[in-house]
């Protein structure tokens, strides 16, 4: 049996911290050891935080964003602009474009991009729920902010097929977004600019 740099309690916390993309083996133990001098109360306050995230997080059967317990903080808001849809690919493009505070309309994640060379395909009824958004809103402009990819620009022209014979404005990203570039490598102002400066399509 191979023995064990550590005692296997610290050995399981660092293996559960390893999982984390980008922490390595060292980075994982200097985190381990800091966790160790934690005071006990806030070790069971953050064992608490982990372990209620389960049931405290879910996605919102409206927009498919993250949402709390007290429900979703985009869909229950009467101060968003509900004329004007942003359709990202991911949870996490949601939070980098609120970031930036330029937009104050609603978002629709869809959770993947179109992707037919690895197989990840985009079908009409997985659509579905966003258009059936789109007219009950009366939405009045669509803003595709995805991935200035292949995938990113396949997908934006699928859904400008699929919204053309709607009453809709449709505008892309646009300026400052490198081609090939993911919207979680470019800063906040360039990110901003990109919304602000989004084209017609
Ligand atoms: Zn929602």
């Amino acid at each position: 049996m191979k023995q064990l740099k550590y005692p296997q309690p610290i050995e399981n916390l660092i293996e559960s911290l390893r999982q984390i993309p980008g922490i390595g083996r060292k980075t994982a133990e200097r985190y381990a050891f800091n966790i160790l001098s934690w005071q006990k109360q806030d070790l069971f306050n953050l064992a608490k935080v982990i372990h209620d995230m389960p049931s405290k997080i879910s996605k919102c059967s409206t927009c498919r964003c993250l949402k709390s317990d007290q429900g979703c903080q985009f869909c229950t808001s009467t101060s968003r602009d509900t004329s004007s849809l942003c359709i990202v690919a991911s949870v996490k493009d949601v939070f980098l474009i609120e970031e930036t505070g330029v937009f104050k309309g609603l978002y629709h994640v869809i959770d993947h991009l179109f992707s037919p060379l690895d197989g990840q395909m985009l079908s009409k009824e997985d659509l579905a729920p966003v258009l059936e958004r789109i007219q009950k809103l009366c939405v009045k402009e669509i803003i595709l902010a995805f991935d200035s990819t292949l995938e990113g620009d396949a997908t934006s022209l699928y859904l400008q097929d699929l919204v053309k014979n709607f009453s809709v404005s449709t505008t892309r990203l646009a300026l400052g977004i490198p081609m090939g570039s993911s919207l979680d490598f470019i800063d906040e102002h360039t990110l901003s600019k990109a919304f602000v400066g989004r084209v017609s399509v």
